[in-house]
C-alpha cells in the first residue's frame, strides 16, 4: 500500500541524509563550460546557478543527486552504474545537469518537483546529457 505522505516522506528522509553527507564545493574539471552549455545555453538562465557540492559517496542507495532549495545541489561524482569519475572528465555522466533542472524548476514555479512532473526532463536528461557529451564533458 503506497500512502499519499509516501512521496513527501520519502524525501525528507532523503533531506536527513543528504544533510549527513559531506562533499567538496570545489569546482570540477569542465564545470564551467558545462555551466555554460546547461545552465545558461539550454535552461535559458540568467540568474547564478546554484552552488554544486560533489560528494564521493551516494546521497542514497538509488539517488545520484539531490536539490534543497534555496540552499544548494549536492551531486555524486561517480553516478550509480558508471565507471568514470567527474575528475576523468565525466559530468555529463553525473545528474548534475538533473539537479540543475530541479533549482531551474524551483526558481521558476516554487516547487523543486521531486515528482518530475513540472520540469523540462527530456532536455535534462537526453539533451543536456548529449550537449555536454559532444562538448567532451
Ligand atoms: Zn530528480
Amino acid at each position: 500500500m503506497v500512502s499519499r505522505y509516501a512521496g513527501p516522506m520519502r524525501m525528507m528522509l532523503l533531506l536527513l541524509m543528504a544533510g549527513c553527507a559531506s562533499g567538496s564545493f570545489d569546482r570540477r574539471p569542465g564545470q564551467d563550460m558545462a555551466e555554460q552549455i546547461v545552465w545558461r545555453g539550454l535552461y535559458g538562465e540568467d540568474s547564478d546557478p546554484p552552488p554544486v557540492e560533489w560528494l564521493d559517496d551516494l546521497v542514497s542507495a538509488d539517488a545520484g543527486g539531490i536539490t534543497l532549495p534555496g540552499w544548494k545541489v549536492q551531486v555524486t561524482k561517480l553516478n550509480p552504474g558508471d565507471m568514470l569519475t567527474v575528475e576523468q572528465g565525466a559530468i555529463s555522466f553525473t545528474r548534475y545537469a538533473h539537479e540543475l533542472m530541479h533549482w531551474h524548476t524551483y526558481l521558476r514555479t516554487g516547487d523543486v518537483d521531486a515528482a518530475h512532473w513540472r520540469g523540462d526532463w527530456e532536455l535534462a536528461n537526453e539533451t543536456a546529457f548529449t550537449a555536454l557529451w559532444d562538448a567532451g564533458l
